[in-house]
Parts: structure tokens; C-alpha cells; sequence
């Protein structure tokens, strides 16, 4: 069975580039019906961020990425581990790392190593000097049993680190970049136990894939030089190493790593500024893959049939927020009226325009004016402002209509206030053929009344047309607006 795994550090909130890699993992598991773990990586304990598990997870869960196995929440928003190769959370499987680094020990790939930071700063500084490469001389490698045993025993602090042969290449095939060679004299003897007895990353990395049977490994790319490390490691422990993919770059539109001083990149800033989860997904998939044809518009089902490595690029994507702003709106235009109207509804509470007891299927034809055009769900408070204003503030000079004068328009304006106090049956469409004909019997401009018409109901320069503000304002709102319009023309 495929096992992929998402394997955060938890050290804060769900960064796009993570959401990518996680999303990447899960695609390939479901596509081969095989299983989704997330492991939480956390023996770097200084970085530790409260919370920072529950949150990655919602963020996950929020962007339709379910976990088989490894941590997840319950219902209730706790952390509960599932599947019978845990514990899934690294500080928790100390004795598993202690065990496994004993048979490497025994086997001769690990040595105990006693230097302290003071000549391990020394021996870095004489390296750059001489312009070396720089990294571990190997000073404790050949210490003899004894030696090594009389240290412990007179307790003094100490490291493990991996025997990397200083000969020879260490070779894999990567899922993007294909063969992939490193030559074994470059790479450090990597510590794999750290003097407080937690184990490094990647002595951590390498059991856990072993044990919880990930048969695909798929990370940034910022891993590929640690893999040979990793490599080595499962030939020393005689176990076949899972394949690997490792995933190139985000990048901004200039081309700089994509990080928080450039704008958003966490998937919670996405969620709040009103991003649809499927819009995020379906960008994100396309952040390094394409499906080979120009088909842009993917649900999560479609893409965990789609998806495959051979159509993942090497090169660095770029993280173009303007197609992130197009995805959302196809997303959008594809909702149902009152799905769409249920999105908007805390947008809208949040901005202190409608209450709990407002009418839904009012608020259904009031959001739908913006349902076109609208990027975000941020926008709707700006943008649909003027609809819940109980008193609307503008320039009377704006109801003036560019190709007549301030008293044709206020006359337009006064014929049309009769006009519409007459209607017994107020719709946008019934409005608007009665209006159109009523325009042409009498021989007005279109502009002459439409133009102050709308301007008087919206305020606005530009704003939807003025019949679809008139049927979602009423019948009295609408008279009274206008002659609003009408008593700020003096
Ligand atoms: N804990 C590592 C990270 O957060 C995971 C790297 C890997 O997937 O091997 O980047």
C-alpha cells in the first residue's frame, strides 16, 4: 500500500508552501488509494509553539485534506492519534530512537562524540580561514571502546553522530529531479542524539519513515541535501529506503522566497480574507503541476485522480496572487445564490451591517449584486455598504447626469418619484420593462433618469443598475432615496 505523510514541525501556523507539500502527499495516497499520516515532528524543542498542531490541522481539515492516520483532532478540537504505528508525535518515542540508535551503534555507523561548542567553534573558524568546506574533523570517530566508556561513565556531555564513509557517492532517484548524486567526502558526520537525549531530525526522520512503512517521502526542497544522510542511514540499518520527491521552491512575482514580509502566507490569513477553501486548493495544486492540457478548474475529487509526479516541474512556482484572486471568483460565480449568501453572512455581521434575526432570502438578492465581480468576501462590507446605510452620504452634485443640467435632473427625478409611488407590485424585473417603457412613452433620455436614479439609491459612482438596487432596497426605501436626491438639488 502507497503511505504518504505530512510530517509539520509544529512551530507555528500552516504556511501556502506547507499547505502545497501536504497537499501533494495527500493527492498522491488517494490517487493510489493508500493512506495519509501526518506525523508531528517536534524534537526541536526550542521552536515550539503552543497550539500550533490544532491549528495546522484546521487548516488542513478547512482545505478538504482529511488524515488517515498519525495526529488529528476529534471533534471536539483535541488531539487524538490514530493508527497502530504511534505514538505519531516524535517527543513522545524516545525509547523507540534510544533502541534503534543502540543497533546502529553496535553495527559501528554511530560514534559517541565529546567535543564541546568551544572546539567546535574553534575548528569551524580554522576551516574558513583556510577557505575549507566546513563541518565535523572527525575528532571523536576513532575513540576506542574504553575511552569512549570512561567518558560516559566520569559524565561527560556528549552527542551521536552518524559514520558517513568518507568514500564514494550516495545515489537516489528523486520523483521530480530525477537522478540525483552526492559524494560521500562532502557530506558531515550529522549528529543523530543530541546531548538531552532527543534525537536530530534526521536520525528521527528516518525511523519514523521506516517504521510507520511511508513507501513515499515528499518534502521541499530544502531537504534534498540531507538525503544522502538519510540514504545512508537506511542502508546502515539494512532497510530499504522509501522514493523521494522533493518539491521545489515558492517564490514571489520577484522571484524572492515567499515569506510573511511580502504579504500573507499563512492559510488562516487566506481563510479570513474570505479565500474559498476549493479556490485555495485548486491554486496551490497548480503551484508546480499542471495536468498537461489548459483545464484550470479542478475540485479536490478530480485532482486526487489527475495528480501525478510526472507533471511536477523542478523549476520554482510562483505564488501569483492575482491568479489566486481569479480562482476565487470562479469559485464564487459557481456557488448557489444561497450558498453564496451564507458565506457572506459573517462578513457582513462582522462589519455591524445585519443581525442575527436578518431575512436570508432578502440577504440572498442583496449579495447576488456582487456575486459577479466580487474577488473576496472581505470586499462585501465596501461594497454592499450603501444597501443597509440607513442615511446615505454623498456630493448632491453627483445625481447631476453629465449631459443635463441640475434642474432636468431633479425634474427626472421628481417625475419618477410619481411615477413609482404608483406601483403595487414592486420587482426588480417588472421595475425595470414598466420603467424602459415609461422612458420611451414620454421621450426621455435613458441617462437623463436612469443616471440619477441610481446615484440617488446607491450613492455611488458606479454601483450595480439602478432597477437591482430599487428591488432589493423596496418599495419605501427607494422613494425615500430618491427624494433625498431630489431636496439636495436646491
Ligand atoms: N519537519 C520537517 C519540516 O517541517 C519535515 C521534513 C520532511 O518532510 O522530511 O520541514
Amino acid at each position: 500500500m502507497i503511505k504518504t505523510r505530512f510530517a509539520p514541525s509544529p512551530t507555528g501556523f500552516l504556511h501556502v508552501g506547507s499547505l502545497r507539500t501536504a497537499l501533494y502527499a495527500y493527492l498522491y495516497a488517494k490517487k493510489h488509494n493508500g493512506s495519509f499520516v501526518l506525523r508531528v515532528e517536534d524534537t526541536d524543542r526550542a521552536r515550539l509553539v503552543e497550539g500550533s498542531i490544532e491549528a495546522m490541522v484546521k487548516s488542513l481539515a478547512w482545505g478538504g485534506i482529511e488524515i488517515d492516520e498519525g495526529v488529528t483532532l476529534d471533534p471536539l478540537g483535541n488531539t487524538v492519534q490514530l493508527g497502530d504505528h504511534g505514538p505519531y508525535i516524535q517527543s513522545e518515542r524516545l525509547p523507540i530512537y534510544k533502541e534503534n540508535m543502540d543497533v546502529l551503534l553496535e553495527k559501528g555507523h554511530a560514534y559517541h562524540c565529546f567535543c564541546g561548542k568551544e572546539r567546535l567553534d574553534e575548528v569551524r573558524k580554522m576551516q574558513e580561514l583556510n577557505k575549507m568546506p566546513t563541518g565535523y574533523d572527525g575528532h571523536c570517530r576513532e575513540l576506542s571502546k574504553e575511552e569512549v566508556d570512561a567518558k560516559i561513565a566520569a559524565g561527560e556531555s556528549h552527542v551521536i553522530r552518524l559514520k558517513m564513509p568518507k568514500e564514494g557517492v550516495t545515489k537516489f532517484t528523486d520523483m521530480v529531479r530525477g537522478e540525483v548524486e552526492f559524494k560521500n567526502e562532502l557530506i558531515d558526520d550529522q549528529v543523530l542524539m543530541k546531548s538531552d537525549g532527543f534525537p536530530t531530525y534526521h536520525f528521527a526522520v528516518v525511523v519514523d519513515d521506516h517504521l510507520m512503512e511511508i513507501t513515499h517521502v515528499i518534502r521541499g526542497e530544502e531537504w534534498i541535501s540531507s538525503t544522502p544522510k538519510h540514504i545512508m542511514l537506511y542502508e546502515m540499518f539494512g532497510w530499504e529506503a522509501p522514493q523521494f520527491a522533493h518539491l521545489s521552491l515558492l517564490v514571489n512575482e520577484q522571484k524572492a522566497k515567499l515569506s510573511k514580509r511580502h504579504g500573507d502566507v499563512a492559510v488562516e490569513d487566506f481563510k479570513e480574507k474570505g479565500y474559498l477553501p476549493e479556490a485555495l486548493v485548486n491554486f496551490i495544486s497548480f503551484l508546480g503541476w499542471n495536468p498537461g492540457d489548459d483545464r484550470e478548474i479542478f475540485s479536490l475529487a478530480e485532482l486526487e485522480k489527475e495528480f501525478d509526479f510526472d507533471k511536477v516541474a523542478k523549476s520554482a512556482a510562483v505564488f501569483n496572487r492575482e491568479k489566486l484572486a481569479w480562482y476565487n471568483k470562479q469559485y464564487i460565480k459557481g456557488m448557489s445564490n444561497i450558498d453564496f449568501a451564507r458565506h457572506s453572512l459573517p462578513y457582513l455581521k462582522n462589519a455591524g451591517l445585519v443581525g442575527d434575526d436578518v431575512d436570508m432570502e432578502w440577504l440572498e438578492s442583496v449579495v447576488a449584486l456582487e456575486k459577479e465581480r466580487m474577488e473576496v468576501f472581505t470586499e462585501l462590507p465596501e461594497s454592499l455598504g450603501y444597501i443597509f446605510a440607513t442615511e446615505l452620504e454623498y456630493d448632491p452634485e453627483l445625481i447631476i447626469w453629465k449631459k443635463a443640467t441640475k434642474e432636468e435632473s431633479k425634474e427626472k427625478l421628481e417625475f419618477l418619484y410619481e411615477f413609482l409611488k404608483n406601483f403595487a407590485f414592486w420587482k426588480q424585473e417588472v421595475l425595470e420593462d414598466e420603467m424602459k417603457k415609461w422612458i420611451q412613452n414620454n421621450n426621455f433620455g435613458v441617462g437623463d433618469v436612469l443616471w440619477p436614479m441610481r446615484t440617488a439609491l446607491s450613492g455611488r459612482k458606479n454601483s450595480p443598475s439602478p432597477f437591482e438596487i430599487a428591488g432589493v432596497l423596496g418599495q419605501e426605501e427607494t422613494l425615500k432615496r430618491i427624494k433625498k436626491g431630489i431636496e439636495g438639488l436646491v
